[in-house]
C-alpha cells in the first residue's frame, strides 16, 4: 500500500467510522453523508435526496473504484468498537488502525468544562481533562472563548437535574450567537449522561456529545466525529474494569494545595432510593499500587492535603494481586475465616454479599498514609457498615489521617432504614458511633439525611431529630426526598410525603442540625487547631482561611507568623502552609481564631500542646 493510498483509506475509515457511529446512534440521516475525498456527498443507496440536485456519476464512480481497493465494510465492522445491535456504542479502540493521530487531535481547540455534583465529579472533570489535554486540547479561561463545553453533570436528585437543563439553555444561545464566527460543541458528561443517554439529544438538540462515567477515553473520539460528521456522538456504555488507574487527572486548579484521588468507582449496594449504581455503574477498585503512585506524584508536586475518593470509600477491595487456592482466593481458602468477621464494623450486618479476601480500604489507607506524613488524608464517601476496628485504630494512630469521619445515617428511624435498604438499624448505628468515639474520642462527624422518603411518618421524623440530636455532628448535608426511575423505592414503593411536608421536615432537620454544629463549634473555643490554608476570606481581603483536621472551616487574619512554636523569625503565610490557631469565637458553620505560628504536621503531632487541642463530645 502506497502513501496515497494509506492516506485514502484512512480518509474512508473515518466516513464508514462516522456512518457506522451515526447509525449506532441512528442519528444519520442516511440519505447522504459527506467526503472530504470530494467535499460533497454521495449516495449510500437509492434515496430520495435532499441535497442532491445533479447526479455526478463520473465522481461517483471514481469514488467507487478508490473504494474497491480499501478496505471492505465488512473489515470496518469487525473492527469497529461500535454494534449494530445496540443502541449504545459497545466498548472503545483508542487507536484505530490507519487512522492517523491527528484525527483525534483536538488542535489546540480550547475546552470549557462545567462541573456539578459531588467531588467525584470534581475528579471525573479532570481525568477527562486528562484524556483530552494529552490528544492537544487546551483549557479555556472562560465559557466565552471555548470551542467546546463540557458539562459534567448530576442525577442523584431532580433538582441538581433542572440545574443543569437550565444551564445547556444558557450555553445553547451562546452556540447560536457565535455559529457565523465559529463552531461550538456542547457535551453532556456524566451521571446525567448516563441515566438518560440518547432522550438528552431528543431534548436538547443543541447537545452534540453524550459520554457516560465510563467512557472518559473515548472523548476524543467522540469530539472528532460530531465535529467532522456534524451530528451527536453517544457512548453511555458502563464497564466492570474501567477505573482509569493509569489516567493521572490533570487539575483544573493547579493553585490549589488539596487534590482527590478516586480510588473506587461505581456501587453494589443498591439503596432503595439511589440512581447512583444505574449511573455508575459496578463497584470496582483501582490497585493499591497505582493509588500510592499518584498520591506520591500528588506530593512530589507539592499537595497537602489527599482526599480518597469513592461512593462507597471504605468498601475498597484490590483484587489484583488475589493469589488463587484451588480455585478459590487465598482468604476463604483459609478454614473458619469468616469475611463478616473481619471487614465489616462490628455488630454490623449486610444484605448484600461481603467482599472476601484482596487488599481492604484499611491495607490502602494504611500505605497511602506513609507516602509523605506531611499530606493530610481524608475520605469520603464512606457507609457506615464498612468501618471494622482494625481501621479506626488506624485513623486514631496516624497523625496524617484526619480524625473526621462522614456517617451518612439518611434517617434515625429502624422503619424507614428498612424501606431504604440500608442494611443497619438505628441501635446498631448509635453503636457504631459509640464504638468511634470510644476509639476516636476527637473525631469530627458529619453526615447524610433524607427527609421525606416513602412512608415517612412523624414518628420516623422525629426518630431521625433525636438521633441528630444524640449524635451532634460537625455538620449535616440534609437532602429532601426525589424519587428517581429504575430504583427500587420507584418500582415498589410510593412517594407518599407531600412536598410542604417534606420541605417542613427538612426545616426542622436542619434547625436541629445547626443547633448541635453550634455547640460542638462552641466547645473549640480557647483549644488550639492546626489549620492547612486554603485561600483569602470571600468576606475580607484581610483575612484567609484554612480547615481544621475535622474539616471545619477556621478564618483568621492574615500576616507573618512565628516559623515555628518559640522562634522570633516571622514568615509569611502562604496557601499550603500548616498554621496553629488558638480558636477564639465560633458560629454553627464556621471558627473564628487567632493565628499563633508555622507548623508542619509532624512537628504538630510531636510536641505536646500548651492548650487543649481536641474537644470530646463522648
Ligand atoms: N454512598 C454514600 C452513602 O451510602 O452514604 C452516599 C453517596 S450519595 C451520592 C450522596 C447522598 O445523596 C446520599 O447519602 C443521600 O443522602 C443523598 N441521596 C441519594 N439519593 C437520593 C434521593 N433519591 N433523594 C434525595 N437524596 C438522595
Ligand atoms: Fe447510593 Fe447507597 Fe451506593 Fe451510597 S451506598 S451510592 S446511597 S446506593
Amino acid at each position: 500500500m502506497n502513501v496515497n493510498n494509506n492516506m485514502l483509506y484512512s480518509k474512508q475509515l473515518k466516513h464508514w467510522k462516522i456512518i457506522l457511529q451515526n447509525w449506532n446512534s441512528r442519528k444519520l440521516d442516511f440519505g447522504r453523508f459527506f467526503t472530504p475525498l470530494h467535499d460533497r456527498h454521495f449516495h449510500l443507496s437509492r434515496v430520495n435526496c435532499r441535497f442532491c440536485h445533479t447526479e455526478d456519476s463520473n465522481r461517483r464512480r471514481d469514488f467507487s473504484d478508490k473504494l474497491d481497493k480499501g478496505p471492505s465494510l465488512q473489515h470496518f465492522i469487525a473492527n469497529s468498537s461500535e454494534s449494530f445491535d445496540n443502541y449504545v456504542h459497545e466498548g472503545i479502540e483508542e487507536k484505530v488502525p490507519y487512522l492517523e493521530d491527528e484525527v483525534y487531535s483536538g488542535n489546540g481547540r480550547k475546552v470549557f468544562f462545567d462541573t456539578y455534583g459531588c467531588q467525584m465529579n470534581f475528579n471525573d472533570t479532570e481525568i477527562a481533562w486528562s484524556i483530552l489535554k494529552d490528544k492537544g486540547y487546551a483549557q479555556a479561561e472562560s465559557v466565552n472563548e471555548a470551542d467546546v463545553v463540557l458539562l459534567m453533570t448530576c442525577s442523584i436528585r431532580e433538582n441538581a437535574e433542572q440545574k443543569i437543563w437550565n444551564v445547556v439553555k444558557q450555553y445553547k444561545g451562546l452556540k447560536r450567537r457565535a455559529s457565523k464566527k465559529k463552531q461550538i460543541k456542547i457535551g453532556i458528561l456524566g451521571c446525567m449522561a448516563e441515566r438518560l443517554k440518547h432522550k438528552i439529544l431528543d431534548k436538547e438538540k443543541m447537545v452534540d456529545l453524550v459520554c457516560g462515567p465510563d467512557a472518559y477515553r473515548d472523548l476524543p473520539r467522540l469530539l472528532s466525529v460530531t465535529s467532522e460528521s456534524g451530528q451527536a456522538s453517544v457512548n453511555v456504555l458502563l464497564s466492570l474494569e474501567e477505573t482509569y488507574a493509569d489516567v493521572m487527572p490533570v487539575r483544573i486548579n493547579s493553585n490549589s494545595k488539596t487534590a482527590f484521588v478516586s480510588i473506587t468507582r461505581g456501587c453494589n449496594n443498591m439503596c432503595s432510593y439511589c440512581i447512583v449504581p444505574f449511573t455508575r455503574g459496578r463497584e470496582r477498585s483501582r490497585p493499591v499500587s497505582s493509588i500510592v503512585d499518584e498520591v506520591r506524584k500528588l506530593s512530589d508536586q507539592g499537595i497537602k492535603e489527599v482526599t480518597l475518593l469513592g461512593q462507597n470509600v471504605n468498601s475498597y477491595c484490590d483484587r489484583s494481586e488475589e493469589v488463587h487456592y484451588g480455585g478459590l482466593p487465598k482468604s476463604e481458602a483459609q478454614e473458619g475465616d469468616k469475611p463478616e468477621n473481619r471487614v465489616l464494623s462490628r455488630g454490623f450486618k449486610t444484605i448484600y454479599k461481603v467482599h472476601s479476601g484482596g487488599q481492604r480500604f484499611s491495607h490502602l489507607l494504611d500505605q497511602v498514609s506513609m507516602v509523605d506524613p506531611d499530606m493530610r488524608i481524608r475520605f469520603i464517601s464512606p457507609h457506615p457498615k464498612d468501618f471494622p476496628d482494625e481501621l479506626l485504630y488506624l485513623i486514631k494512630e496516624r497523625p496524617n489521617i484526619c480524625n473526621k469521619i462522614h456517617l451518612p445515617a439518611q434517617t434515625g428511624s429502624t422503619a424507614m432504614l428498612q424501606a431504604m435498604r440500608r442494611g443497619h438499624t438505628r441501635e446498631a448505628y448509635l453503636d457504631l458511633v459509640h464504638n468511634i468515639r470510644e476509639i476516636i474520642p476527637d473525631v469530627a462527624l458529619t453526615s447524610d439525611f433524607i427527609v421525606g422518603f416513602c412512608g415517612e411518618t412523624e414518628k420516623d421524623h422525629k426518630d431521625t431529630l433525636s438521633l441528630i440530636d444524640i449524635v451532634k455532628y460537625h455538620f449535616v448535608y440534609q437532602f429532601s426526598y426525589s424519587m428517581r426511575q429504575k430504583t427500587h423505592a420507584y418500582h415498589h414503593l410510593k412517594d407518599s410525603v407531600p412536598e410542604m411536608i417534606k420541605l417542613r421536615r427538612l426545616q426542622e432537620v436542619n434547625d436541629c442540625a445547626r443547633q448541635g454544629m453550634l455547640g460542638v463549634n462552641q466547645s473549640l473555643i480557647g483549644q488550639e487547631q492546626l489549620i492547612l490554608i486554603e485561600g483569602v476570606s470571600k468576606r475580607s481581603s484581610s483575612d484567609i482561611w484554612g480547615r481544621n483536621d475535622g474539616g471545619t472551616k477556621v478564618i483568621i487574619p492574615s500576616g507573618p507568623l512565628p516559623s515555628s512554636d518559640g522562634e522570633p523569625s516571622l514568615r509569611d503565610v502562604s496557601v499550603g502552609d500548616y498554621i496553629a490557631v488558638k480558636i477564639l469565637s465560633a458560629n454553627s458553620q464556621t471558627l473564628f481564631g487567632e493565628p499563633l505560628f508555622h507548623s508542619s504536621l509532624v512537628d504538630y503531632a510531636s510536641k505536646p500542646a500548651k492548650v487543649s487541642r481536641t474537644a470530646s463530645l463522648s
